[in-house]
């Protein structure tokens, strides 16, 4: 009897599983581990908010692979002695996963090297960073023409469809509960009534968003509706592959809809654009991608405005309603978050790395890639980004975006009462200040 490995990381589900496809036909039985890694260095420490999705979305992986007849071996510990003692103890003789592109993936080459039989798939994005090149074999630095040169290839694969039967190997698992991902405080309580976390909760999201979401994807920038997909923690933790989200998309394109499905494919492509972008610059969610950006006078940061902001007490109720949705459900509408995040780093001056962190920690969507790329866009400091001096003002935003308040009122109880705060500073003097630190940097370092 020969048995192979599946080591899962941000992949955790059975269908359209390149590294699970591959394992279930190279060996007679197949053990899959998941490994807790909190001790590599090389592994950014998961936020508070993803570990509650992250032990949600294992029980439901234990739950399915156990109804195919296999068994999820759960172990806590740094992935380079783990894995290869859990080779060990199963005797397996072909190890797969699926590629990782961050820090992280430095643990894989060297097992790559090391464990017997060892083979690396592609299963998270449509293409590996290193196949989508400029012509000069460089990376891309602009969205535009990386998204044009990926839709003048070939279409991604079909998805590969689940495996019927998982004959499995039976060895000692950590139990879930001991791991401790869920929070103590019971400030989670309410995303269960918004998130399904699995499978089977990402297959539902998207039926639901191309049943309805999708002819209204040209309002995406309304936060008041439904609009966009919310397949985001979904595809962060790997429940549904980009390779599913396209093929389920293509078919469902009428000459009405097809504007809007291909914006949304687009976005889909912002995320592969964010994992691009890491796969060459590792450090990228503490390092400025304009090097300019290195000698930016950012203010001390007041403890009373990094506090109102977490908490959404600002007194500028677009930014409010944002943090406050952050706070009680884990995600916060698209167009908020750079309204939110352009808050923190023009109005109030303080470094977008320091707000990078608070998303990490709070979001279930929380990605190592498209967060760091996010807040450099909004920051001015990355690739293609939005440039500095384009600060926006929450008041227009809202009244562009939200002009009958559903969004608003809906996050904040004290919404157009007395008890509201007012604004913690002025937004047209802080925005003076900002324009002024940026003409400084510039002074003082002009881009190269
Ligand atoms: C400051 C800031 C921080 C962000 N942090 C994250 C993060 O940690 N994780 C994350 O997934 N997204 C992040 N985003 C991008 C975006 O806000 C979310 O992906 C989006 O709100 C998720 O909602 P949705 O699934 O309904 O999106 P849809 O509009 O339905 O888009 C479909 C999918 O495309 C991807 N996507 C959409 N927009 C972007 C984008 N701008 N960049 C990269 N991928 C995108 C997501 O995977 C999303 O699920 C951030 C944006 C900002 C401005």
């Amino acid at each position: 009897m020969t048995v192979s490995l599946v080591w899962l990381r941000d992949d955790l589900r059975v269908a359209d599983n390149p590294a699970l496809t591959a394992a279930l036909s190279s060996g007679d039985r197949t053990a899959i581990l998941y490994v807790l890694d909190d001790e590599s260095p090389e592994v950014r420490p998961i936020g508070a908010a993803s570990r509650w999705w992250l032990h949600h979305s294992l029980l439901e992986l234990q739950r399915t692979i156990a109804g195919l007849g296999g068994t999820l071996i759960l172990r806590r510990g740094a992935a380079r002695t783990v894995v290869p003692g859990v080779v060990a103890e199963v005797g397996a003789t072909s190890v797969h996963w699926n590629r990782r592109y961050g820090t992280a993936r430095e643990i894989d080459v060297e097992l790559k090297k090391s464990l017997p039989d060892a083979h690396s798939h592609t299963g998270s994005l449509l293409h590996d960073p290193w196949r989508v090149t400029t012509g000069s074999g460089t990376p891309f630095k602009v969205f535009t023409p990386f998204w044009k040169s990926i839709l003048a290839g070939p279409e991604p694969r079909l998805p590969f469809p689940a495996p019927t039967s998982i004959p499995g190997v039976t060895v000692p698992s950590d139990d879930l509960e001991s791991w401790g991902l869920l929070p103590s405080r019971s400030w989670t309580d309410e995303f269960s009534s918004v998130w399904t976390p699995g499978e089977a909760g990402a297959q539902n999201r998207l039926a639901r968003f191309l049943d309805a979401g999708l002819a209204l994807y040209h309002r995406r920038d309304e936060p008041g509706i439904e609009s966009t997909s919310g397949l985001s923690p979904h595809l962060r933790f790997g429940e549904i592959s980009p390779y599913q989200v396209w093929h389920a998309v293509r078919p469902a394109v009428t000459p009405e809809n097809r504007a809007n499905a291909d914006r949304f494919l687009s976005e889909i492509g912002w995320r592969e654009f964010a994992y691009h972008q890491m796969f060459v610059n590792p450090d990228f969610h503490i390092r400025n991608l304009r090097p300019e950006f290195d000698d930016f006078p950012w203010q001390q940061p007041r403890a009373d405005h990094l506090t109102a902001w977490r908490k959404g007490q600002t007194g500028i109720s677009l930014v409010d309603a944002g943090m406050r949705e952050l706070q009680r459900v884990g995600v916060m509408h698209n167009r908020v978050r750079m309204v939110a995040a352009s808050f923190l780093i023009k109005n109030l001056g303080i470094d977008w790395r320091i707000g990078e962190a608070w998303f990490w920690d709070m979001l279930v969507d929380a990605d190592e890639a498209s967060n760091p790329a996010s807040w450099q866009w909004v920051a001015g400091s990355g690739y293609d980004a939005a440039p500095y001096f384009r600060v926006f003002n929450p008041e227009l935003q809202a009244a562009k975006f939200d002009p009958d308040n559903a969004y608003r009122a809906r996050w904040i109880e004290e919404f157009n009462t007395p008890l509201y705060p007012e604004p913690i500073v002025s937004l047209a003097e802080t925005r003076a200040r900002a324009l002024a630190d940026y003409a400084t940097m510039r002074a003082e370092r002009p881009p190269t």
